[in-house]
């Protein structure tokens, strides 16, 4: 049976750990045997990274290079790779190499066995610092809470996908693209293979805490709307409790009176509505931009330039670069 395998890489920055990603991708999959593709995206890189791999796609025949106008983020340029890949199966990648490349002779067994998703999952994180372990692990928690669509724990984008759900994820239309839950939200049959996540080869994470605190809001946000609902549950329960508090005022003053002109409790009270009504408008507010986010249409990504498929160019002989 020939297979194409398509390994999408989006890149940013990665000029320091760009050889050693090529030697060993090469590498594993020279083993493999199976035809394949090496869709490099540039992110909008700051570095030589697109010069790079330019240099490296008349060198290596089977790499395409995917440039985009700038740099859209790790969630968009992976989009944009996927919707370049020709292969059966597509594997998503990190250019460092913390996904170590080994395991996909493990994910195309799983493929092989009728599986349309194989998730590489990390049995330790140890690689991370204690910071983010944490704040990960509570992340993954509250959206198992808050969201319908069961998004996988210790599972990054390194993942082996079918043809089929790589079609479905490039007819999806939002232009808010959180990955991990989109490729859970695409579903088909799914199986793991475990591994131990290594340090960064080379380069610098790009991913600073306020990076994946956005992240993790969009990941919130994109797949629940209980930060917008739970407002009304809390509206319900204030507006009782005030209602009852106003009752019991009211009897009071009939019984026994007037007693003080009660200036404490009224702008106790009036100050604590406004904070929550501010809240409440703040959290709708949120979901308000995505909608007028995603009227737009915009599109997820724009693509400068485009490599030809490397089966293509071999059977006209040329190298692959397209300007
Ligand atoms: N990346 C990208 N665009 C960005 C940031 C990162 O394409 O704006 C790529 C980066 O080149 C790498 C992958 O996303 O291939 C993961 O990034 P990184 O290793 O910095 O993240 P971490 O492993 O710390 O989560
Ligand atoms: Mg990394």
């Amino acid at each position: 049976m020939s297979l194409l395998i398509s390994i999408v890489c989006p890149m940013y920055n990665e000029s320091a750990g760009l050889d050693h990603y090529f030697k060993e991708i090469t590498r594993h999959l020279d083993q493999i045997g199976h035809p394949y593709e090496l869709i490099c995206v540039n992110d909008g890189s700051t570095d030589n990274t697109l010069k790079l791999l330019q240099a490296k796609a008349k060198e290596v025949e089977q790499t395409r290079v995917v440039n985009l106008s700038r740099n859209f983020g790790k969630e968009c340029a992976l989009s944009a790779g996927l919707s370049v890949a020709e292969g059966d199966v597509v594997i998503p990648i990190d250019a460092d190499l913390q996904d170590p490349p080994e395991l996909i002779v493990q994910m195309l067994e799983k493929y092989k066995q009728g599986f349309d998703v194989v998730l590489a999952r990390r049995v330790s994180r140890k690689s991370d610092s204690l910071a983010k372990r944490w704040t990960a692990g509570m992340f993954y928690r509250l959206l198992k809470r808050l969201s319908k669509v069961q998004i996988p724990e210790n599972v990054g984008d390194f993942r082996l996908i079918s043809r089929r759900v790589v079609n479905v994820l490039n007819n999806l239309p939002e232009s808010q693209r959180f990955m991990k839950g989109l490729f859970a939200w695409c579903g088909f049959p799914t199986a793991y293979v475990d591994y131990e996540r290594p340090e960064r080869v080379a380069g610098e994470s790009s991913f600073s805490g306020w990076k994946l605190w956005n992240l993790a809001w969009e990941g919130i946000t994109s797949f629940s709307t209980v930060p917008l609902r739970i407002w009304t549950y809390i509206g319900v329960l204030v507006s009782s409790v005030s209602f009852l508090y106003g009752a019991w005022i009211i009897v009071r003053t009939l019984l026994l009176g007037v007693d003080t002109p009660g200036y404490a409790s009224t702008i106790v009270v009036v100050l604590f509505l406004g904070g929550i009504q501010l809240i409440g408008i703040g959290v709708i507010g949120e979901y308000i931009g995505r909608i007028y986010m995603e009227s737009k249409r915009r599109p997820v990504f724009v693509i400068e330039s485009v490599t030809e498929s490397p089966t293509e160019s071999l059977s006209k002989g040329e190298n692959n670069v397209v300007t």
